[in-house]
């Protein structure tokens, strides 16, 4: 059993920060002042629904502002609640730093159920809250850059740009303002996967250690692992897709909010999706056993589980049913302090959220540099790209006497378009970091677990800001 309490998921942050804290050297000040929330914003706004007035109970948290702009998610649930959007805040702050995204921490929460509303009062309230936003100077390019989360997608990015040009007109970045819009409205393209294809490409490279995957009983590589995902939404349903198709991987079970289903041959999530939109429900879909209860879906035989719903599934009660030997939080903290503890002694690796969910953020950021230099990537360079492998291929044809075929020129001389760059930028963000990471674990004996080594990494390059300004000494 594991000797500490169940706690919060703010507390579980709180803890895990403590947990880290020590291997840095860092003064005392200093984590203090990492640590802290700088700013919390609660709002209450009124919103006609129907007939009648609602009272909407949200939040804007800026954890830290050591560099700016700041920048996190808006979630839209029934859950939402100042403590969680505190801890979501600062769960970007150090997942930034790990990825090198040269932003502060920070997260916004409205306390709605999506599904309770017709699109136009979610328009009408994703409204208000932007000029909520606006009036406390809480938006901007260069202040704080949301991007969608939990309940929230590219349509309410669309509705949060639109408010913020109304009242911003003639500003020439506004289009920074907000992240994870739709590609035809100063988005970019590869947002709306990145999450999802950031934890792929984890993925792919922390199987690929050898030494690492002796030590779990697992073979290298994606091909054929067994994967189990709780949770088919944006992050849930492209990590499912992405490791299928292109890692070569296995979905042996899949949770929504209506239950849970398994089949030991798999499960095509394409055709799954498709199903669920047609009949309302995962449950009956052909080849599947139902599980009956959703949370089944953490208890499943597989080698690597992704919780990608909420926080807090993965507990103290439960941990010890876990039977996957790797934990992939694609989701924000589904696994409390006190379950970590529980699966750090069973053997269990657990990948922390801040560094395999970090996939967003990191397109977010291309998305935002885009938008700052008003221009496509690949423009410039594409086609004198090009040219240029083209005239190499000529060149080899013509010294070697032979020519090759139009697929296989096309391929060597094609010029980098945008989503070219863009997933190339994830894979190198997501490899470098976790070099990093287990350069960081395997250095420090101490370390009990990844997401201590995470933390420690994070930690050490914040504090090089604060170092650099003499604040702490
Ligand atoms: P989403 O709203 O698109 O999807 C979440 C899905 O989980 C929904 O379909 C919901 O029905 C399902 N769900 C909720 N509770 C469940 C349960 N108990 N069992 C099974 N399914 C359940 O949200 P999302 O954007 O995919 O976010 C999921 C998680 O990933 C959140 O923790 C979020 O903070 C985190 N995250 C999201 C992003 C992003 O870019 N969207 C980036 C980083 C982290």
């Amino acid at each position: 059993m594991a000797k500490t309490a169940e706690v919060s998921f703010l507390d579980s942050v709180s803890r895990n920060f403590d947990k880290a804290a020590p291997h840095t050297g860092l003064p005392e000040g200093l984590l203090q002042q990492i640590k802290a929330c700088n700013s919390v914003y609660q709002m209450r706004f009124p919103v006609k629904v129907g007939k009648e007035y609602e009272v909407i109970e949200a939040y804007r948290v800026q954890h830290s502002h050591h560099r700016l702009p700041t920048k996190g998610g808006i979630r839209y649930s029934q859950k939402v609640n100042q403590e969680e959007v505190m801890a979501l805040a600062s769960l970007m702050t150090y997942k930034c730093a790990l990825v090198d995204v040269p932003f502060g921490g920070a997260k916004g929460g409205v306390k709605i159920s999506p599904r309770a509303y017709t699109p136009a009062q979610l328009q009408a309230i994703t409204r208000r809250y932007t000029t909520e936003l606006i009036r406390k100077n809480f938006i901007g390019p260069g202040i704080d850059v949301p991007a969608p989360d939990y309940g929230t997608g590219s349509r309410e990015m669309a509705w949060i740009l639109d408010t913020y040009q109304t009242f911003k007109g003639g500003e020439i970045d506004a289009a920074g303002c907000v992240t994870g819009k739709p590609v035809n409205q100063n988005g970019i393209q590869g947002r709306t996967e990145a999450t999802g294809r950031g934890v792929y490409y984890a993925l792919k490279e922390i199987v690929s250690y050898k030494e690492d995957m002796d030590k779990l009983g697992l073979s290298t590589g994606m091909e054929g692992k067994t994967i189990a995902i709780q949770g088919l939404g944006n992050v849930g349903y492209y990590a499912g897709i992405i490791c299928q198709e292109e890692g070569g991987s296995k979905i042996v079970s899949v949770a929504e909010y209506e239950g849970a289903i398994y089949s030991k041959d798999g499960i095509d999530i394409k055709k799954l999706l498709k199903f669920r939109k047609k009949t309302g429900s995962i449950i009956g879909f052909p080849g599947t056993k139902d599980l009956k209860q959703r949370k089944k879906v953490l208890e499943v035989k597989c080698d690597i589980l992704i919780p990608a719903a909420l926080e807090n599934q993965i507990r103290m009660d439960n941990a010890h049913k876990v039977k996957a030997k790797i934990v992939a939080e694609a989701a924000n903290g589904p696994v409390t302090a006190g379950a970590q503890e529980v699966l750090t002694k069973k053997g269990v690796m657990v990948i922390p959220d801040m560094y395999i969910n970090a996939g967003g953020v990191t397109v977010s950021y291309f998305e935002w540099l885009k938008n700052l230099s008003h221009m496509r990537f690949g423009r410039m360079e594409k086609r004198f790209d090009q040219d240029k492998y083209s005239n190499l291929v000529s060149l080899v044809e013509r010294m070697t006497g032979h020519t090759i075929g139009i697929k296989e020129r096309n391929m060597l001389t094609k010029g980098a378009d945008e989503i070219d760059l863009v997933r190339s930028g994830l894979e190198e963000t997501m490899i470098t970091a976790y070099g990093q990471i287990r350069e960081t674990w395997k250095r420090k004996k101490k370390i009990e677990d990844m997401r201590t080594a995470a933390f420690v990494c994070a930690l050490n390059k914040i504090s090089s800001d604060y170092l650099a300004l003499g604040i702490f000494p």
